[in-house]
């Protein structure tokens, strides 16, 4: 099957006031369609402008972007508009980007198809059915005001949704909510993920995220440095050896999660040891590669070393 996104060595520079400052340096990730993907790392690493790019905001520097299997910078201007408006969803941080304060929910909703010059009927029902959706269909008549910040973040979710896009791009959508709200819209985004097939990318500053999605990817310096595959998300067994599926294993006792943090190595060659190792290890600068038996071993090389060492030292 077609990958659902595919990023290749992609570079994004910005120059602001003569200074080159690079927010991506040969950023390479695949997504897969259906996939459900938690995008973490310092602030500065490059997530939103990662989003911007996937979502045709913005355009690389270098590299590409290929989504569906179409490459985003052989999109003209117009296209590229319309790629974002009708094939993205996006949600922002701050639930009132998402949302026009005067329109009802259900207005808000409908807005979207407006633009997109659907029919009134069907805007209308749509509206409703998204609003069903994410679990708010008795707020339709409220306006934003009347809404708590996770109500509202699920209005923005159904907003996001009306162009019916198979693409679900979310930037710090719970940055603003305290937890047990934001376990909320996880578990939005779930369920939409499993009734529509959407792939959803949330960046997220959420230590705890990994259970709620399939993978993780750590973003440092521009580049994916180590990605975290949750083993056993959806499918586990019970104490009576009983396959179970689980939809928030973070919350009901017992599940057995596990999940591996990979180092990721580009197509380049580039891999990013983690801070801890580097300490631990003293690496830094130039290391030293050693083929062993079971894998690569790397140590560090001593200062003033000049590539020969003496045998058994
Ligand atoms: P994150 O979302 O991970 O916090 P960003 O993608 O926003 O990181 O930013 C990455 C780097 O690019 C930062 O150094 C930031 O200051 C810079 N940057 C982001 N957007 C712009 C812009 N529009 N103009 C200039 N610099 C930018
Ligand atoms: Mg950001």
């Amino acid at each position: 099957m077609e990958s659902m996104i595919i990023c290749e060595g992609l570079v994004k520079i910005y120059r602001v006031a003569g200074r080159e400052v690079v927010a991506l340096q040969g950023l390479e990730l695949t997504v897969e369609a259906g996939e459900m993907l938690g995008i973490v790392g310092p602030s500065g690493a490059g997530k939103s402008t990662l989003m911007n790019v996937i979502g045709g905001l913005d355009r690389p520097s270098a590299g590409r972007v290929l989504v569906e299997g179409e490459n985003l910078s052989e999109f003209s201007d117009a296209v590229l508009d319309c790629y974002r408006r009708e094939r993205i969803g996006f949600l922002w941080q701050i639930p009132g980007r998402n949302l026009i304060p005067y329109l009802t929910a259900r207005e808000n909703v409908e807005l979207p198809m407006i633009v997109a010059r659907r029919p009134a009927r069907e805007r209308r029902q749509r509206a409703i059915e998204l609003l069903e959706a994410v679990g708010l269909a008795e707020r339709a008549k409220h306006v934003p005001a009347q809404l708590s910040g996770g109500e509202q973040q699920r209005v923005a979710i159904a907003i996001a949704l009306a162009n019916r896009p198979r693409l679900l791009l979310a930037d710090e959508p719970t940055g603003e909510l305290d937890s047990a709200t934001a376990r909320t819209i996880y578990q939005t985004f779930r369920r939409l993920n499993e009734t529509l097939g959407l792939t959803v990318l949330i960046v997220t500053h959420d230590q705890n995220v990994a259970p709620m999605v399939d993978r993780v990817v750590s973003i440092r310096d521009g580049r994916v440095s180590t990605e975290t595959v949750s083993v056993e998300r959806r499918e586990w067994r019970d104490e009576n050896g009983e396959a179970r599926k689980d939809d928030d294993p973070l919350f009901s006792d017992g599940s057995p999660l596990s999940s591996e943090e990979l180092v990721v190595v580009d197509s380049t060659g580039h891999l990013q040891i983690p801070e801890s190792y580097r300490e631990q290890y003293r690496i830094g600068g130039r290391v030293r590669l050693e083929a062993a038996e079971e894998g690569l071993l790397i140590r560090p090389a001593q200062m003033g070393d000049k590539g020969k060492e003496r045998q058994g030292g």
